[in-house]
């Protein structure tokens, strides 16, 4: 990792006055999640049929059983790495306002952050296919597929965002706010390949933020928007620049 850029980051950091993290996957695979696409992703090993909306109205029986299978049997054991706890103490030092991620695990939330918008949705939470009502999973006996609507008998549904499914309206409209309002995108682990979430940091740079950006691999933005791009694991990025901000 470039330790100058880390330096230069962390300017930036100090000099904004409205930072907003944007998430994806690569935050999370150092816990043990595997991303969705590329190599080591999901689809290699699962096809994404199980994660098409049409299919689970259609046999959610066995979509829950696989669905159980690749979210709920191994991320509720996932903690937080490095790149989390350094954004979890971000925002407790007012370094950071929000963060909007892609990542339907919940660990943004589960290593401290209280401002975090969900555009993909999350695990953690059950809907009624019928009447709506939302469930804490805790409240979900998933020994039991389908689990059901404790009022109506309807089928609950993981609230995330399955293919051919709209974005949740309300992660959607903040994200876009937040995204305008920032001075600084800190972009992590994503490279934003599926709307909207593609569009989050065009309008933030349309709006004059500065532009940091920690990935792997260079992403569509590395060589055009970005000011800052840092090749790097998340967590060993992260790291560094909690100990450059003093966290
Ligand atoms: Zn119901």
């Amino acid at each position: 990792m470039d330790i100058e850029k880390a330096e230069k980051a962390v300017k930036l950091i100090r000099k904004s006055k409205y930072m907003v993290a944007f998430t994806g996957a690569g935050v999370s695979v150092e816990s043990g999640i595997p991303p969705f696409r590329g190599t080591g992703g999901l689809w290699n090993s699962t096809h994404p049929i199980f994660l098409e909306i049409e299919y689970f109205h259609k046999k959610p029986l066995q979509a829950w059983k696989k669905i159980k299978e690749i979210f709920y049997d191994k991320l509720g054991d996932a903690e937080p790495n490095m790149a989390h706890e350094v954004l979890a103490k971000m925002e407790k030092r007012s370094f950071l306002e929000s963060i909007i991620t892609q990542n339907i695990d919940h660990l943004h939330q589960k290593a401290g952050n209280k401002y975090v918008y969900e555009l993909h949705g999350t695990y953690r939470r059950l809907v009624c296919t019928e009447c709506n009502t939302e469930y804490d999973m805790s409240f979900a006996d998933l020994n039991f597929l389908p689990p059901t609507c404790y009022i109506c008998k309807g089928i609950l549904k993981p609230d995330m965002v399955f293919f051919n499914e709209e974005i949740p309206a309300f992660a959607k409209k903040r994200s876009f706010e937040e995204a305008e309002k920032t001075d600084l995108l800190l972009i992590i682990g994503t490279h934003a390949e599926v709307l909207p979430a593609a569009r989050i940091p065009e309008i933030a740079k349309k709006n004059g933020a500065k532009i940091i950006e920690i990935n792997i691999k260079p992403s569509p933005f590395s060589h055009s928007i970005t000011d800052i791009f840092i090749q790097a694991r998340a967590t060993e990025a992260m790291e560094k620049i909690g100990e450059l901000l003093y966290l």
